[in-house]
């Protein structure tokens, strides 16, 4: 699949889901970063806070397992999520 195959996947799938329909998506993109993985080493609540601190002074939200360099469990993701889209749309006024 390319990425713009997956993106659209997991559109339909969510629409399919009745999660949200095609006309209330604001922004949809995809893309390959080329470090994504988290590292789990005695320094990393030092290095995430700095990371997260210096992405939210750029009104960079990130969110779930691999944003926020956390852990978390599926329902948390999902949770992480929804709170970062809320926080998005908030700051775009909508
Ligand atoms: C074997 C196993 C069993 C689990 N069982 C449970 C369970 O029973 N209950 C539960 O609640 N949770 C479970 N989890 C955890 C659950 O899978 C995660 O909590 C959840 O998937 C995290 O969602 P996420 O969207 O944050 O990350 P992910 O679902 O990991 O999504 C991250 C996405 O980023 C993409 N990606 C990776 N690298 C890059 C890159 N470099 N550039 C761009 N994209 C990239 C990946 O392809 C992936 O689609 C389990 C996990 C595993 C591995």
């Amino acid at each position: 699949m390319t990425p713009e195959d997956i993106l659209e996947d997991t559109i339909n799938k969510f629409i399919g889901m009745g999660m949200f329909k095609r006309e209330d998506m604001a922004v949809k993109d995809i893309r390959k970063e080329e470090y994504a993985n988290i590292v789990f080493k005695p320094s990393i609540y030092e290095n995430r806070k700095k990371v997260l601190n210096f992405l939210k002074s750029l009104d960079i939200v990130t969110v779930e397992r691999f944003g926020e360099w956390k852990y978390l469990w599926s329902d948390q993701s999902l949770i992480s999520g929804k709170m970062g889209a809320e926080k998005v749309v908030d700051g775009m006024q909508l």
